[in-house]
């Protein structure tokens, strides 16, 4: 298994740290996995969504330490990743950040609308403020952009917007077919998250609908837990790997210094 996707307590809303989530990789038959914890945000977001940018350094030394570790001890192979928001004029905050600092991953998210944590559970009531046609358009049309800025590598829990349930009654399609297009000409992989499984939606990011598309647009996959406790490691990736299998896949990507190497399912 590989799980390209998981956190650890650095970042103010899991638990767990590094060597721990290690521990777990092994005992759940994951051989390949990333760290991709929070990158920073700017000033002025709330703490508790990302790490500080004190922790940042540590974080990377960290997990450059325990990968080193797990080559002599013959534990799972460990990256050195990140999950980065994507948040309107602060582009190049991110970029000098990722470049900082040798990643094998970055991974791309929309988790912010305008100031919304649109997947925080305690700002569920917000979603009253808008239509799902009308928050659908919107989260969609800020993915397409966020993947249009080169920043990352792959997009993480793609159709996020779903968590609490809330969807369109129809033309979902237009949405997964103009993304995967757009996922294909920016060159960026999508990732098969199985934490969606664990959310009100219970159903995996992205539905087979949107993993469909983007198979015949030519984006390649890869899988993630999203882990945000130890015990979460390597969770439902076989159900992400059927997904996978149905949506028309028999590979995934793994990034290790920002190169995608294509594994088999
Ligand atoms: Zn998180
Ligand atoms: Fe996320
Ligand atoms: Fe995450
Ligand atoms: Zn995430």
């Amino acid at each position: 298994m590989i799980d390209l996707h998981v956190h650890t307590s650095r970042c103010g809303h899991a638990e767990g740290a590094v060597a721990e989530y290690a521990a777990a990789a092994a005992a759940a038959g994951v051989r390949t996995m990333a760290f991709c914890d929070h990158l920073p945000l700017p000033a002025g977001y709330p703490s508790g969504y990302a790490m500080a940018w004190r922790e940042l350094p540590d974080y990377v030394s960290e997990v450059r330490a325990l990968a080193a570790e797990c080559v002599t001890s013959g534990g799972p192979e460990v990256l050195l990743g990140v999950e980065a928001d994507w948040i309107p004029r602060h582009e190049g905050m991110v970029a000098e950040a990722l470049d900082a600092y040798p990643f094998d991953i970055v991974l791309g998210s929309v988790h912010f609308i305008d100031d919304w944590a649109f997947d925080d559970p305690d700002l569920r009531a917000r979603y009253a403020e808008w239509t799902p046609d009308r928050l659908w358009k919107r989260y969609f049309d800020d993915l397409s952009r966020a993947c249009a800025s080169g920043l990352f590598d792959v997009m993480a829990h793609p159709d996020l917007v779903k968590k609490f349930g809330d969807r369109p009654a129809h033309g979902l399609r237009v949405w997964y077919e103009a993304t995967a297009d757009a996922f294909a000409s920016a060159g960026v992989a999508v990732e098969v998250n199985s934490a969606g499984l664990r959310k009100p939606c219970a159903e995996i990011y992205p539905a087979l609908g949107l993993l469909r598309a983007c198979r015949a647009a030519g984006v390649p996959a890869t899988t993630g837990s999203d882990a945000h406790t130890p015990a979460d490691v390597g969770r439902d990736l076989s159900a992400a790997r059927h997904l996978l299998r149905e949506a028309g896949y028999d590979s995934i990507m793994v990034f290790r210094g920002r190169v995608a190497e294509e594994v088999g399912l």
